[in-house]
């Protein structure tokens, strides 16, 4: 611990890059540059933590800008939604606090957008409070060095990190600490292509020594979800039984018997067609493991699409044909009014 502790720190007195919120211990400006480098690379953020900063000084004066005028401001650097956060907490600042930040991490943590990880730089930056921050940077030279093969985005993983993190903090300077950490993780122990063989703990480094550097940190990949919107069509014979079709192959439910259905490629399609349909049930929502389906139940005298392989079936009927687990629910809701 020791070791990577002061290493860090001089590492970062020599190597540091000269970024303006380096320069001050107001926490309106760490708070502005930290919501501006959220997802923004520092030399595209950089122009707008400046034009931001001439334009609202302090954060009473972007409290009482117009919401407008601050999306203005804030064009080019995408995700507008952090854009009307920022303002949201300038007002919230602004309101609840008479303009003064909360100097406390507790408190931080209270203001609209703030997180841990936020919360733990203004505290620290601002107050040189002892709490350590965990961004990417942090993860990835706590992992390589330590040798962490817990995912960095597991519940196995994080307390993991939070831990060592805190145990690495120099409590005596928590702001210098901070700052080196995140800069040598930004630098040095870069992602691709860490610049190992100039590195001040190259022979203490457990991803180094192992040869593990290209493997960690290791994060979970999110599973993507696919959204999915039917419609079903209730068509009934003259002895009120309902049409069914079998599921075809390569998709869910291959072989189950639902009723015909039309899938829109997205939810724009079908609202409009949903517009002039006489719906039963409202939405249905199904969730499987990689799929989100909205369905809908709509009775459409006009449509006149079935296949061939169509049958009709009553509730008897249906007792010697599967169906998806949306169609039951459905039937269970609804089948009173159908047959
Ligand atoms: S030796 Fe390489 S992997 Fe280890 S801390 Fe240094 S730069 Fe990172």
């Amino acid at each position: 611990m020791q070791v990577l502790r002061q290493a860090l720190q001089e590492w970062y007195n020599s190597h540091q890059r000269d970024l303006p919120w380096r320069h001050t211990n107001d926490p309106y400006a760490i708070w502005l540059s930290e919501i501006i480098l959220q997802q923004t690379r520092v030399d595209q953020g950089l122009p707008y933590y400046q034009r931001f900063l001439s334009n609202y000084p302090d954060v009473l004066q972007l409290a009482a800008a117009t919401q407008q005028e601050v999306l203005n401001l804030w064009q080019g650097l995408g995700y507008y939604s952090r854009g009307r956060n920022l303002h949201a907490t300038a007002q919230q600042i602004a309101q609840d606090y008479s303009g003064v930040f909360p100097d406390t991490h507790e408190g931080l943590l209270k203001l609209k957008g703030v997180g841990p990880y936020t919360a733990a730089a203004i505290a620290s930056f601002a107050y040189n409070l002892p709490h350590a921050v965990i961004d990417g940077n942090v993860f990835r030279v706590l992992s390589r060095y330590f040798g962490i093969e817990a995912p960095i985005n597991s519940t196995e993983g994080k307390p993991i990190f939070e831990a060592l993190a805190k145990e690495l903090l120099d409590q005596g300077n928590p702001a210098l600490h901070n700052q080196a950490i995140m800069e040598f993780g930004a630098l040095q122990c870069k992602p691709v292509s860490p610049n190992c063989s100039a590195c001040p703990v190259l022979t203490t480094c457990s991803a180094h020594r192992n040869n593990q550097v290209a493997l960690l940190p290791i994060k979970l990949k999110k599973v993507k979800v696919r959204k999915r919107f039917f419609v079903y069509h209730l068509q009934q014979n003259a002895q009120k039984q309902l049409a069914f079709q079998k599921r075809g192959p390569k998709d869910i439910w291959e072989g189950l018997f639902e009723f015909p259905l039309t899938e829109f490629a997205d939810e724009n399609q079908l609202k409009s067609y949903l517009a002039d349909q006489i719906i039963i049930g409202g939405r249905f929502q199904h969730i499987l493991t990689h799929q989100r389906i909205e369905a809908y139940f709509v009775v459409d005298p006009n449509w006149n699409q079935m296949h061939s392989d169509v049958i009709f079936l009553d509730l008897a009927g249906l007792q010697d044909h599967p169906i998806p687990r949306l169609i039951d629910k459905f039937l269970i809701a609804h089948s009173n009014e159908l047959f």
